[in-house]
């Protein structure tokens, strides 16, 4: 297996919902940025679970220090209107509206989207920031995460 064969994705002490249906063929990633400083996997899920959700509505999730967690895995996610069913939403903690996205964290993020890339042969231009969906009024990730940039940088 070539590129992501170093990716370690760790479980999340959270529970996920066996009856969410499974996240069966991807064809978008999409990424987002917590907006909120300084929270981390669990802050995010205990939110969700706030709202009323199956706890975290991402599928993957980056720490600040570049960790990788689970989220939802390969359940369908609550991450983006109109587009859980057909894409991976990967989070990464931090506002980049704000702060930019850590080194760590894009390594990680990069990694990451090349697994499943390749996994799920999604192309390079299907992945997106949640601000490049149609209709999205949110500059998330941020509007210091250069998306253009970060889609180069996976050729
Ligand atoms: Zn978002």
């Amino acid at each position: 297996m070539k590129g992501g064969e170093n990716i370690e994705i760790k479980k999340a002490l959270i529970r996920i919902s066996e009856s969410l249906d499974d996240l069966i063929e991807p064809q978008y990633i999409i990424i987002h940025h917590t907006e909120e400083i300084g929270w981390n996997v669990y802050d995010t899920n205990d939110y969700h679970i706030s709202l009323g959700w199956e706890g975290i509505g991402y599928n993957y999730f980056i720490e600040e220090d570049g960790t990788v967690f689970e989220g939802r895995g390969m359940k369908i996610g609550a991450h983006t209107r109109g587009m859980n069913k057909i894409s991976i939403g990967i989070c990464l903690s931090g506002n980049f509206d704000i702060g930019f996205p850590r080194q760590e964290q894009l390594i990680s993020l990069k990694k990451l989207c090349t697994f499943f890339m390749k996994k799920y042969n999604i192309s390079i231009k299907r992945v997106i920031g949640h601000r490049e969906v149609e209709n999205s009024k949110k500059s998330c990730p941020g509007t210091n995460f250069d998306m253009e940039q970060f889609r180069k940088s996976l050729i």
